[in-house]
């Protein structure tokens, strides 16, 4: 019997790695914008058109690449962020699996320029579909730009299945709050099309939630710290007279990545008991910092859900700190009393 067994070609294998990391414009954004926060910039800006189905383009005042690294950049499995199993217990930065810019870069026509402070001129790529179409010593600021255009047009398939740009929309303009709301000390922009939609100051958590949300919320906020052995948990979340019905406006992050926990959810939900009118939802911002080493961020491609050693514990530091939080405002429970 013949072998027939092969490796794939790499533009082929990162397109399929491609449909797990990157399933809309938002998730360039987001792993865009995250290796922005990697690369230590103190500010960063977003611009999209249609709704980031045309053009994603993040540009970061970070550290920048060298010309062999911006080309390594797009290698999948490449990364400077861990080097041993071991780093993956002690994990500091928001990417690690060096697999994004592979990823998106089979979907789409992409370009880079990139220069460190110390070179006087940069690098700039122009790739499709994986592959390099140009590479030449470019002058441009320090830091890093890169341009996704027109994602998925090599996958019409793909292509078709994106949602309205309205809807697309959201998704992004979700992912830029969350990473904004993780990082005020750093500066963030957003625009869309012509529209500056968000221009953001360095400045405090509670600034920052203003910066995004409105004036509005400054009076609504109640701020809560709590800290354990294992954990340390702090943020703010909104008085129960301020419980929307609708949700959305609930974010918790772990060592200041955003996560999805239904258990979590509900940490902060039996704090408000008796306090909330049926079926609203507090606003909320919290932190929950803890030793990598008792979690396990590596439980799905985007890192949105992450396992803990000790989740019950997590869930009763969670559930204190947003007790004490809304206790100190002295409020009293939401009863009808003309019911
Ligand atoms: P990961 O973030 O998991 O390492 P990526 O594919 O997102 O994988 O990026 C690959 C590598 O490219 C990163 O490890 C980093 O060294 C470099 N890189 C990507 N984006 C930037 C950026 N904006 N500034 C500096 N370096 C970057
Ligand atoms: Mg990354």
């Amino acid at each position: 019997m013949p072998d027939i067994i092969q490796l794939l070609p790499d533009s082929i294998a990162n397109q399929i790695a491609a449909g797990e990391v990157v399933q809309r414009p938002a998730s360039a954004v987001k792993e865009l914008m995250e290796n922005a926060i990697d690369a230590e910039a103190t500010s960063i800006k977003l611009i999209v058109k249609d709704a980031g189905k045309t053009l994603v383009q993040v540009i970061d005042n970070g550290k920048g690449m060298s010309e062999t690294d911006a080309r390594m950049s797009l290698e999948r499995h490449a990364t400077s962020k861990i080097r041993k199993t071991e780093d993956l217990f002690t994990l500091h930065t928001m990417g690690f699996r060096g697999e994004a810019l592979a990823s998106i870069a089979a979907v789409s026509q992409l370009e880079m320029r990139t220069r460190p402070a110390q070179q006087e001129l940069g690098t700039g790529l122009v790739v499709e579909a994986s592959e390099v179409k140009k590479q030449e010593p470019v002058a441009c600021e320090k830091g890093t730009s890169i341009s996704v255009k027109n994602l998925f047009y090599n996958i019409p398939a793909r292509r078709n299945f994106l949602k309205s740009n309205p809807v697309e929309l959201k998704h992004i303009i979700d992912e830029f709050q969350r990473l904004a709301l993780a990082h005020p000390e750093i500066a963030f922009m957003l625009v869309q099309g012509d529209e500056v939609v968000y221009d953001l100051q360095p400045g405090k958590l509670s600034q920052r939630i203003v910066g995004i949300f409105g004036k509005g919320y400054q009076e609504q906020l109640a701020a809560c710290q709590e800290e354990t052995n294992l954990t340390r948990v702090k943020g703010y979340v909104g008085k129960p007279d301020f419980a929307r019905k609708t949700r959305g406006e609930q974010f918790l992050f772990v060592n200041r990545r955003f996560i999805r926990s239904n258990y979590l959810h509900h940490a902060v939900m039996s704090a408000f008991e008796g306090l909330l009118t049926d079926n609203s939802f507090p606003f909320y911002v919290i932190f929950i910092e803890i030793d990598p080493k008792h979690i396990d961020v590596n439980v799905h491609p985007t890192k949105t859900e992450i396992k803990f050693d000790d989740e019950r514990a997590v869930y009763a530091v969670v559930r204190s700190a947003v007790r004490q939080a809304i206790g100190s405002h002295n409020l009293t429970p939401a009863i009808d009393f003309n019911a």
